[in-house]
């Protein structure tokens, strides 16, 4: 498992999340023979968790594996024996959004990310060997400014707004504008480059499909303009993507490919 979270985190940096600004927070307690933990989770969607004691910066004792549920406050997830090791003790903890029993639901329709009767040209489509290797996302082209819509109903469980730098290398990864949403069969969708201040909703809102969310960018790792869109789900080793079935104009449930231009339905 570590190996595979490490693996992950190299492959997928701006997915991983981190404490509090995530809605979640670990209290760290020492109580008489052990080291207790506590954790909260503010935010609107479950969290899948791994969290290990460490002395010295050295992982100690076992991990332990949790789901900590939305909406939930300080309890009890994790307790350790004192270690006999002198030393400063701390933790180190990953946490993904969902909880991988909940398994994504293949038949739900999606609608096209932005609006009624307008056209995006796909340039790259799933498992697209540029960025794409073993995700399935798709990248809209579209100019800075377009009005996404949301592909599926859901709460927000995430914006990030806050960034105007873009460019060509992953060393602008962490500067992607994005906004997530969760979704009832423990999915979510992701919308990323968009721009500053660019965000129409915010954390806890419950979005309905094809309702105006953002205006697209071209913020964080981005070549050109567009939309990258992808659909995740919490499992035990990290996340997994899925292919979604959309509506366009055409026809009434397809999966898109590259090269191709999409109309939303009217
Ligand atoms: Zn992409």
């Amino acid at each position: 498992m570590k190996n595979l979270l490490l693996t992950f985190i190299l492959s997928c940096l701006p997915c991983i999340v981190w404490g509090q600004a995530y809605g979640y927070t670990i209290r760290q307690e020492i109580e008489q023979d052990s080291i207790v933990y506590y954790a909260s989770n503010d935010n609107f969607c479950p969290y899948y968790m791994e969290l290990q004691l460490q002395v010295d910066s050295l992982l100690w004792g076992k991990p332990y594996f949790f789901i900590l549920p939305a909406q939930t406050t300080l309890h009890r997830v994790a307790s350790y024996p004192k270690p006999a090791r002198a030393g400063k003790v701390g933790y180190v903890v990953y946490a993904f959004f969902g909880n991988p029993s909940q398994k994504p639901d293949t038949s739900h329709v999606y609608s096209l990310p932005y609006a009624p009767k307008t056209k995006h040209f796909i340039m790259q489509g799933y498992l697209g060997r540029f960025s794409h290797r073993n995700q399935y996302a798709l990248d809209f082209k579209m100019d800075i400014g377009t009005p996404i819509h949301a592909a599926r109903g859901g709460v927000v469980i995430k914006v990030k707004q806050d960034s105007d730098k873009g460019g060509r290398t992953s060393a602008f990864a962490q500067h992607g504008n994005h906004i997530i949403i969760y979704h009832e069969d423990g999915t979510l969708a992701y919308y990323y480059h968009l721009s500053k201040d660019g965000s129409k909703v915010k954390v806890g809102d419950k979005i309905t499909q094809g309702q105006w969310i953002a205006l697209s960018g071209n913020t964080g790792w981005s070549t050109a303009p567009h939309l990258h869109f992808i659909v995740k789900y919490a499992t035990e080793n990290g996340y997994g993507s899925v292919p979604t079935w959309f509506r366009t104009s055409k026809k009434e449930r397809t999966y898109l490919k590259a090269w191709k231009k999409y109309k939303a339905k009217s």
